[in-house]
Formats: structure tokens, sequence, C-alpha cells
């Protein structure tokens, strides 16, 4: 679709936001109403339903530059042109180094081989981020079928030798984060229980047989063992092969390697506040994708979205009373070296930033706004809501707010925010060749650009900020830093 054929007429526009921000109530507690300036939410929400601009962003990105795995050269030509952006947007950018992982994708493939309950069929698999290569000629062995990690516990050596298989019963996003961690750590337990491979069954929510990838984790010294996802299509047929009895044996070959860590980026930008410019409001999205498809969704969509929040936020005739940072992070998805960095390099200013959030679960329609501070956060915020009104963004959700690469805030209690979006039909294609920038709808894109970019203003105009949350009691959980849990519909 063309970027002209999807945007609203101004008309519509104009109807939407005199919907959202009808002139306060002459009767309206006067100190709350007068201290929205209603008409700024005309400047930031019009141009981000009308324009395109986020969209046209994410067509660079995307059909640009294409995959951005951390250590590609994808991703640093999508370094440069992060920069260039804000440099056309007049928006001051510098880079920040990052040292990265570097895996690469080789060949792979894989077969059921033929016994005396079939003749045979081919798996359609693909390696997951940071797995070891098999033998050039490959890994046949025999599949067991574990639908916990408690029960491979269970199985203890006897899974020597065998490529374990993660089966589970995904099927909407709010299962993502219940079953992630059979892709995050599945495979090294298997490996410590001498298993010879692994292989997942894709997180995914529809599968043409397509495969999903995403990254699992083997700690420094310890045993590892080629290990990839399998389509949603082909788990089934291991599972119903497994069920009739008899043993089953596959074939797979993955061509991967795991190189020297790299040299990479987060790209950072701002716009300096012009009362309180030592006070931060960050928001970012991350720059690095998985190496298959173009991460339109993921994340293509939250860096575009925080992008175009700033470039409209700079075109305000006065800036906001406190500084709004963007922050592209790179490395979310098979390290989150990006966020520890960032919160290592900030570590002495994290006490001034007074709110931060991370825009990643994919380009779906807002839905409303997520909080994580400490008492009185959505009363602070309420006064503020209006123009999310026609953009159906106006409520606050009951989940948290929180994001993989602001994690590393959490112990500096760094009060979060979020726009939350529809992400019902993102696990459809995340991690797929099939996250690609036709999946993403501008119009639902362009509104949640402009929710983005109101609430970020209210942060860093408000009079007061929020109060600061409780340190957690375990910042750093052990699950895969990838994917953090989508709540009830959002995720990586
Ligand atoms: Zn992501």
């Amino acid at each position: 679709m063309s970027v002209s054929a999807f945007v609203f007429s101004s008309s519509l526009a104009l109807k939407l936001l005199s919907a959202a921000a009808p002139a306060p109530a002459k009767a309206a507690p006067a100190a709350k109403a007068a201290a929205v300036p209603l008409s700024v939410s005309e400047k930031l929400v019009g141009p981000a339903l009308t324009e395109g601009h986020a969209y046209a962003r994410l067509a660079e990105l995307t059909d640009g530059i294409g995959p951005r795995l951390s250590g590609s050269e994808g991703a640093a030509a999508a370094v440069q042109w992060a920069l260039r952006s804000f440099q056309a947007d007049g928006v001051k950018a510098w880079t920040e180094p990052v040292k990265v992982p570097h895996w690469v994708r080789g060949e792979e493939r894989g077969e059921v081989l033929a016994s005396d309950k079939t003749r045979g069929h081919p798996l359609f698999l693909m390696a997951l981020g940071g797995s070891p290569p098999t033998a050039p000629e490959g890994l046949t062995a025999e599949v067991v079928e574990v639908t916990s990690l408690e029960a491979l516990a269970a199985l203890g050596d006897s899974v020597k030798g065998k490529v374990v298989f993660f089966n589970h019963a995904m099927a909407v996003a709010a299962d993502y984060g219940r079953f992630a961690g059979l892709r995050g750590r599945g495979p090294a337990q298997a490996a410590k229980q001498g298993a010879a491979g692994a292989l997942v069954r894709s997180l995914a929510t529809a599968s043409l047989r397509t495969p999903h990838t995403g990254s699992t984790r083997f700690e420094d010294g310890a045993p590892s063992i080629p290990a990839a996802s399998v389509t949603t299509e082909d788990a089934e047929l291991l599972h119903r092969l497994l069920a009739a009895g008899g043993p089953v044996r596959v074939k797979m070959v993955l061509g991967c390697s795991v190189l020297p860590d790299a040299d990479s980026h987060n790209v950072v930008a701002e716009i300096r506040g012009r009362e309180k410019p030592d006070e931060v409001v960050l928001i970012g999205a991350h720059l690095d994708s998985w190496d298959v498809g173009t991460g339109a969704h993921d994340d293509g969509a939250g860096v575009v979205m925080v992008m175009e929040a700033a470039r409209l936020l700079k075109k305000l005739p006065q800036a906001p009373r406190r500084t709004v940072r963007v922050v592209l992070y790179m490395n979310e998805e098979n390290g989150l070296a990006g966020g520890r960095a960032y919160a290592q390099a900030h570590a002495a200013e994290l006490s001034k930033h007074v709110a931060a959030m991370e825009m990643d679960s994919g380009g779906g329609r807002p839905v409303g706004v997520s909080v994580r501070a400490g008492e009185g956060a959505q009363d602070l915020l309420r006064p503020w809501m209006s123009p999310l009104v026609a953009l159906g963004a106006a409520n606050f959700s009951s989940r948290e707010a929180g994001g993989a690469d602001i994690s590393p805030l959490l112990p500096a209690r760094v009060p979060f925010f979020g726009v939350e979006v529809d992400a019902s039909r993102y696990f459809d294609v995340h991690h797929t060749h099939a996250d690609t920038l036709d999946k993403v709808d501008p119009q639902d894109l362009a509104r949640g650009t402009a929710a983005v970019a109101w609430v970020t203003y209210a942060l860093a105009e408000m009079p007061r900020t929020l109060e600061r949350p409780a340190a957690p009691a375990n910042p750093f959980p052990v699950a895969p830093p990838a994917p953090t849990p989508p709540k009830s519909a959002s995720g990586h």
C-alpha cells in the first residue's frame, strides 16, 4: 500500500483532534485543565496521523536496510541510517559503544528419517541464535519429547545422545511468556543432561509451516548443543509419530557459527529540556532485529515511533520542560548488551531519569497507557489523557510497563511508562522470514506514533514527576533477555 493511500484525510484528522481535545470546560478544575496545553496535542497528534512519516521511515529501515542482527553489516548500516535520520530532523544524536555477540546463520535443514511408521518427511527448522553448528555431515539421533523443563530434568541422563524436542501449547500472544523459557533455557539444560541436540516448537500464534527463531543461551564453559526451532506443523508431526509408538529419528544439519564479539553501537538522540534539562524522559526501542525477515514489527515499528516522536517534539515552538532522550538499543534480541551498556555508561545520571519507556511489541494499534511507578502515577497522568481518546488509547492498562532494554534501569528505580499496542497478531510473524513491512498497518502505526509522541510530551512537560517505584527484589531475572513476558498481549 502506498503511503498516501493510508493517511487520514486532514478533515478526518481534524475531527479526531476536535473530539480528542475539546476546549477545557469552564467549570473544570482550573488548575488541572489549564495545565495541559491542548494546542500542543494538535501539533503532535495531527502530523503523526496525517503525514505518514513513521511508515515511510519504516520502509527505509526494512526495505532499504533489511535484517540487522547484532554484528552484521545490516546492523552497522542501521546505526548510520539512524544518525542520518536524526540529523535530517535537526535532532542532536550520537553513538555509544556496545560490544555485541556475533552469531551467523549458515546452511540449515532437517528431516524425519523413514521408519516403519513413516516414509520420512522434511523438517522445516531454523537454528536458534547462539546455537553451535552440527558436524558438517549433520546430527542423526532419536527424538524424546518434553513439555517442560521439569519434565526434562526428571528424565535425567536417559536423554543422553538424543535430540530433545520441546513441545508446548502456545495458542495466543499471552502464552509467549509461559513458554519462552523452553527456547531460552531448554537446550542448555538438555546439553547438561547429555543430549546431542534440541528442537523447540516455534513460539507462534499462526503458521504456514514457518519456523520462528529466537535466542537460546548456553553458559560459558557449560556444554552446548545444536538447537533449532521447528514449525508448529512439524512439531505436531513429531508428536503424532511419537504417540504412535516406536522410535522417531531425525537428522539435522546446522552450519551456523559463533564468532568473536563485535564492536557496535547504541544510537542516542535528545531534545534538551527548556527548564529542567538534567531531568531525562527516555524513550527507547531496539535497532537490531533477527537475521530473517526485516524486523518490521520487531522492532522497526518501535524504532520509527520513538524517532518520529522526537522529530515532532523538535518542531514544537518550545521544547518540553525536561529533556527527551531517544535510545535506539543494539542487541536486544540475542544478548541485551545495549541495554546494559546504556545503564552502565549513564549510571551517574539515572537518578535524574524521571521516566523511561521501550516500544517493543510491534506496530499494532494503541490500546492504552501502562505505568510502573510509585504511588499516584495515574492521578498525575490522568489530566493528560484526553488527546488519547480518539486514538483509542486513553485508558490505563492493568499491566505494568517494562521492556528488556530498560530493565537494567530497574535497580535505579526509574519509573516506566508505555503505550500498549494490540499485539494479538504479533506472534504470527515474530522472529520469522515473514516479519516484513506489509504486515504493519500504516494507520495502526500512525496512531501508535501519535500516542507515543503525546505521552512522551506529557511526561516531559507535566509539572511534577512520577514517584519512583520500589527497587525490585530480582532486577536481573535469569530468563533469556530477549523476551520480556508479554503480559496479556505484548512481547518482543
Ligand atoms: Zn523486540
